[in-house]
C-alpha cells in the first residue's frame, strides 16, 4: 500500500499516544491483566489503595449485567429496595459467626464532623444485618411470606491482602438478594434457581463456562447453612469464584427474632437466603477471553460491537468513503447493532486497528475506495483475526450473525479449555502433580474442614465446590487424608 502524506504525518502523532500491551498473557498474567484494564480504559486507579474507578467501558458491562439479571429476578417475584450504607455496630454483631467472618475486613466510621459518634458505624460489608432488622418488623404472618428483596449497591471490604482491580477490591458493586420463606424447602429451591441465573449471566453474557456446586464447610459464607457457587477456571491455572447463593437456614432469623404465625397460629422462625454477583465478574471475563493484543469482549457486553474504519488516501475519495461509512453506521444502528465510526483525522488505519484490538471491539469493518467500487467491506473478527469480504447489501444479515458466532465460539473455546483442564486424582501426590501442571482437580474426599486445612497448607490450593448431583460413593478414599470419602468435588489454586 502506498502511504499518502496524510498517513505519514499521522504516524508521528500516533507514536506519542497509546502503546500496546508489553507483556504476554501467558508469561506474566497479572502484569498483562493490569495493563489491559488500564490501556483498554476499563479501570483507573483511584487515590485510595484498593478502590478503583470504573470507566464508562467497564460500567457499560455492569449495566448489561443489570439489564439482563434484573428482569429475571423480577419475573421470579423479587422486588428492588435500598437500605442504608451505615450499619450500627450492635446490629452487625448480632449473628456471631457472621461477625466473626467479617470483622477483619469491616471499615468503620467513628466520627461525624468534629464529634465522636456514640456508636461506631460499619460501612456495609454486606446487608444481612441491616435488612433483617427491618424484616423482623415487616414479617408477622405466613401471608407476609415469602419476602424477597434485592438491592443494587456498593459494599466495602477492607481486605489487607494485596488488592487487584475488580477481582479483589476494597469497594465493589454488586446486587444482594435477601429472601425469607415459611418453608425451608422453598428457600432451598430458590438458592438453586438463583445459581442457575448466575450461570446464565456467565454463559449468555460473558461467554464464560462455570462449574456449579456447593462450597465446603470451610469455604461457606459466614453465617450460612450452606453456600452454592459458580466457579470459573482461567488459563493460568487459577480458579475464581463468580457468584454465590447462600441458604442461611434460621441462623439469622433466630438472632434477629424474625418470626411469623403459621396457619395454625403458631410462631415459627423464617428460613432465609442471600445471594450476590459482583463487578468481579467483569475481571473474570477479561482474564478468560483476553489475548496478547489486549481485551477480547464478548459481543453482548461490548459497548462498541463494530468499529468502522474508513480508509482514505486523498480528499476526493475521502468524502465518498466517509459518506458510505456514515450510511453503513445508520443501517446497522437501525437493527440495534452498537457501531462506532472512527473518522478521526491524523491517525493511520493501522494505528486505529491496534487501538480497537486493544480495546476488544468484536468486529472491525474496513471500507476504502476500492471496496466502494466493488460494493463490499472487509470485516475482521477480534477473537480469531479472521478477515473476510462481505457485500454491502448483506451486512444487515451478516453482522448480527457474526456477532452471535463470536459469542458462541468464545464460549466453546473456553468450555473446551475447562474440560481439558479437569483432572481426576486419587492421591495427594497426583493432586500436587496436577496443580503443578496448572490443572483443576476433581477428587473424592472426606469433606472435613481439618482435612481441607491441611491440604491448603501443603498445596496453597483449596476446594472450589462440589457438584449438586453426587454419584453414590463406593468405599472410595479421600484423596488428601485417606479417610472415608463422602463426596466428589473440585479443587484448585484460586483467587
Ligand atoms: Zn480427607
Amino acid at each position: 500500500m502506498i502511504k499518502s502524506p496524510m498517513e505519514k504525518e499521522s504516524k508521528k502523532l500516533s507514536e506519542k499516544s497509546t502503546l500496546g500491551i508489553t507483556v504476554k498473557k501467558s508469561e506474566d498474567t497479572s502484569e498483562w491483566y493490569t495493563q489491559v484494564l488500564q490501556k483498554a480504559e476499563l479501570i483507573e486507579y483511584g487515590p485510595v489503595s484498593g478502590c478503583y474507578i470504573l470507566r464508562p467501558a467497564a460500567y457499560f458491562i455492569w449495566e448489561q449485567v443489570q439489564a439482563f439479571f434484573d428482569p429475571l429476578i423480577k419475573q421470579e417475584g423479587v422486588k428492588n429496595a435500598y437500605f442504608p450504607l451505615f450499619i450500627p455496630e450492635s446490629l452487625l454483631n448480632k449473628e456471631e459467626k457472621h461477625i466473626a467472618g467479617f470483622s477483619a475486613e469491616v471499615a468503620w466510621v467513628e466520627s461525624g464532623g468534629h464529634s465522636k459518634l456514640p456508636e461506631r458505624l460499619a460501612v456495609r460489608p454486606t446487608s444481612e444485618t441491616i435488612m433483617y432488622d427491618s424484616y423482623k418488623k415487616w414479617i408477622r404472618s405466613h401471608t407476609d411470606l415469602p419476602l424477597r428483596l434485592n438491592q443494587w449497591c456498593n459494599v466495602v471490604r477492607w481486605e489487607f491482602k494485596h488488592p487487584v482491580p475488580l477481582l479483589r477490591s476494597r469497594e465493589f458493586l454488586w446486587q444482594e438478594g435477601h429472601t425469607a420463606f415459611a418453608a425451608q424447602k422453598d428457600a432451598i429451591a430458590e438458592t438453586e434457581k438463583i445459581l442457575d441465573l448466575y450461570e446464565k449471566i456467565f454463559r449468555d453474557l460473558y461467554a464464560v463456562p462455570v462449574l456449579k456446586g456447593k462450597k465446603s464447610e470451610a469455604e461457606k459464607f459466614a453465617g450460612a447453612e450452606f453456600s452454592l457457587s459458580v466457579e470459573a477456571f482461567l488459563s493460568h491455572g487459577k480458579a475464581i469464584q463468580g457468584a454465590t447463593s447462600h441458604h442461611l437456614g434460621q441462623h439469622f432469623s433466630k438472632a434477629f427474632d424474625i418470626t411469623f404465625a403459621n396457619e395454625k397460629q403458631e410462631q415459627e422462625h423464617v428460613w432465609q437466603n442471600s445471594w450476590g454477583i459482583t463487578t468481579r465478574s467483569i475481571g473474570v471475563m477479561v482474564l478468560m477471553h483476553g489475548d496478547d493484543k489486549g481485551l477480547v469482549l464478548p459481543p453482548r457486553v461490548a459497548e462498541k460491537q463494530v468499529v468502522i474504519v474508513p480508509i482514505v488516501f486523498d480528499k476526493d475519495t475521502a468524502q465518498k468513503v466517509l459518506k458510505e461509512a456514515e450510511k453503513l453506521k445508520k443501517k446497522l444502528e437501525k437493527i440495534s447493532v452498537r457501531v462506532h465510526l472512527d473518522n478521526r483525522e491524523g491517525y493511520t488505519p493501522g494505528w486505529k486497528y491496534n487501538e480497537w484490538e486493544l480495546k476488544g471491539v468484536p468486529l472491525r469493518m474496513e471500507i476504502g475506495p476500492r471496496d466502494l467500487e466493488k460494493k463490499q467491506v472487509v470485516i475482521v473478527r477480534r477473537d480469531s483475526g479472521e478477515k473476510k469480504f462481505f457485500p454491502l447489501s448483506q451486512l444487515e444479515d451478516e453482522v448480527p450473525a457474526l456477532l452471535e458466532k463470536i459469542h458462541h465460539d468464545l464460549y466453546e473455546k473456553a468450555e473446551k479449555f475447562l474440560k481439558e483442564s479437569i483432572v481426576s486424582v486419587k492421591t495427594l501426590k497426583e493432586a500436587e502433580k496436577a496443580l503443578e501442571d496448572k490443572k483443576l482437580l476433581f477428587a473424592a474426599w472426606c469433606g472435613e474442614p481439618e482435612c481441607e486445612d491441611k491440604f491448603k497448607e501443603k498445596t496453597t490450593a483449596k476446594s472450589l465446590n462440589s457438584p449438586l448431583k453426587q454419584e453414590t460413593m463406593r468405599n472410595e478414599k479421600c484423596f488428601a487424608c485417606g479417610g472415608k470419602a463422602t463426596l466428589k468435588g473440585y479443587f484448585g489454586k484460586s483467587y
